[in-house]
């Protein structure tokens, strides 16, 4: 399992495993929030505890990104919409992670600007980028 805590400690996200990967993602939105995302299903792979304030895009549906009320730390999506079996698809933001706990995990570039595809995979690590 692992954590992800606001600056102020309001918000905490758990993931149910270790990832292998993170995506980093050049659409308009994560470019400017410089988010590292792993996904998974609300109330399921990813939990939350905390008051959060949202921001809402919407694109082809929409997603709901939360940030703490008090800091503002961006801390998780949640899509508006659910798939076929009900589940809200979702990732956490793994730079509220403890860096010693994450340093290994690779950094997937994801081109979600235009060909919605990764690009490029299992390039750097986290150490490479926080050392
Ligand atoms: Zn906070």
């Amino acid at each position: 399992m692992l954590t992800g805590t606001c600056h102020c400690g309001e918000v905490t996200w758990t993931l149910d495993h270790i990832p292998n990967a993170t995506t980093s993602c050049n659409c308009s939105l994560c470019r400017r929030y410089g988010t590292l995302w792993v996904h998974g299903f609300y109330g399921h792979e990813i939990n939350t505890v905390g008051k959060t304030s949202i921001y809402r895009r919407k694109v082809e549906g929409r997603d709901d990104f939360h940030f703490c009320s008090t800091c503002k730390c961006l801390t998780h999506y949640v899509a508006g919409t659910a798939n076929e079996d009900g589940r809200h698809l979702s990732a956490v933001n793994l730079r509220l992670a403890d860096p010693e706990a994450i340093s290994d995990i690779t950094i997937d570039h994801f081109d979600g600007f235009e060909s919605c595809k990764v690009v490029q995979r299992n390039q750097r690590k986290i150490s490479d980028i926080w050392f």
